[in-house]
């Protein structure tokens, strides 16, 4: 889960990282209050999950309450790169000495942390990257041993920091490394982290990536899965507890297990067709489950047609054929089934399914028939 800059920056706070004093908004009176609190100059900054928010015209000083109206009413409801701003967030404005670059994320195919660190901030990453690879100093860190003062010192030295700000960033780099670990997040990212003319280093920005697979311990997430602007697909199988992800195609996939979802994704390509999303309903294919699966990809408009691929394991095919037909029961679907019933009980499933089949819902024997089926249907529609 991506957070919002100024959740970010509430993230980086509860680690002991140097923020500006700022607040959200959400209109623009909310913004005066806000810079009132914060003391000008201040900065107005749209809320937006993407970067590249400044190029925009989504980040504007202000030095009085009429400035910051001004900028506020221009920003709220702008559209950044297909995000629409509904949130401010007012900080007291840095004087800029320096833009550095500091992340931290995960090096896989490694199985380290990464840390990248760049004297030449302020700009994409990707760019430097690609043209001045030397300026960024990687690190590699083992998560069993983490990151110390000491360490932090020297990869400061090596990316060339500049001398007054390589004590406080050493620190703030440990405190980073600290809430990227500890914290739980996939990436945190300070693009730029600056050096003010007052000899100060702070997160002037903050880009943080939560890992889901850790809320369980993070009972205080909740307030950042409320503000998601999530895929509304995403939310509502998630709060049916399904594992959903949207694609672009026609056919809406239903599969047990997400080995079988997958290759069933790879049999519709293979046939001409293309995905819709991904939806893997687990072992307990019952009833409940099934329908929740058919409303959330029911509630898709692009899907033209539905492909319920069941392996019979543990879950026993004979109960998601009374699955299929609760669900039936229960949900008006707009799109045609066609159904892949095999394994544990799949006779007795089958015969279950017999008397409801029609032109809406039909069953094949083989996953290729029925992908062949489905991607047929979804081009009629
Ligand atoms: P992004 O464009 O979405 O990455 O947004 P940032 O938060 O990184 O801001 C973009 C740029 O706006 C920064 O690189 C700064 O140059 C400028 N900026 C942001 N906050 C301040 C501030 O407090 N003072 C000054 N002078 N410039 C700022
Ligand atoms: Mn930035």
């Amino acid at each position: 889960m991506d957070l919002f800059e100024y959740q970010g920056k509430q993230y980086f706070a509860r680690f002991d990282i140097p923020v500006s004093p700022g607040g959200v908004a959400d209109t623009v009176d909310e913004a005066v209050v806000a810079a009132e609190a914060a003391g000008y100059p201040v900065v107005v900054k749209a809320q937006v999950k993407v970067g590249g928010r400044g190029k925009a015209g989504g980040i504007k000083l202000a030095d009085n309450a009429d400035e910051v109206r001004e900028y506020a009413g221009n920003i709220l409801g702008m559209d950044i790169r297909g995000h629409v701003v509904n949130r401010l967030w007012v900080e007291h404005a840095s004087d800029i000495a320096k833009e550095y670059y500091a992340s931290f994320t995960l090096d896989r195919p490694n199985k380290v942390h990464l840390g990248m660190l760049s004297a030449e901030g302020g700009v994409e990453i990707e760019v430097v990257a690609e043209e001045r690879p030397d300026a960024i100093a990687r690190i590699s860190i083992d998560p069993t041993v983490g990151l110390d003062l000491a360490a932090a010192k020297a990869w400061v030295a090596k990316a060339n920091l500049d001398a007054e700000a390589r004590e406080q960033t050493a620190e703030l780099l440990v405190k980073l490394y600290r809430c990227y670990t500890e914290g739980d997040c996939d990436l945190a990212e300070v693009n730029p982290l600056i050096l003010t003319t007052d000899g100060e280093v702070k997160a002037l920005d903050a880009k943080v990536t939560l890992d889901e697979n850790a809320s369980y311990r993070h009972p205080e997430w909740e307030e950042y899965a409320a503000t998601d602007t999530e895929d509304v697909r995403e939310k509502m199988a998630k709060e049916r507890g399904l594992n959903y992800i949207g694609l672009d195609g026609e056919v809406g996939i239903i599969a047990n297990g997400a080995g079988l979802a997958m290759s069933t994704l790879d049999v519709v390509n293979q046939v001409g067709g293309s995905a819709a999303n991904f939806l893997d309903i687990g072992g307990g294919a019952n009833a409940e489950v099934m329908a929740s699966a058919l409303e959330v990809i029911n509630s898709d408009p692009k899907v033209k047609s539905i492909f319920v691929n069941i392996f019979g394991g543990i879950t026993r095919v004979d109960e998601v054929a009374k699955g299929v037909i609760g669900a039936l029961e229960r949900v008006n679907i707009s799109a045609p089934i066609v159904l892949r019933l095999d394994g544990t009980n799949a006779v007795e499933g089958r015969a279950l399914l017999a008397e409801h089949l029609s032109d809406r819902l039909i069953a094949e024997p083989t996953m290729l028939d029925a992908a062949r089926k489905a991607v047929a249907m979804a081009k009629k529609n």
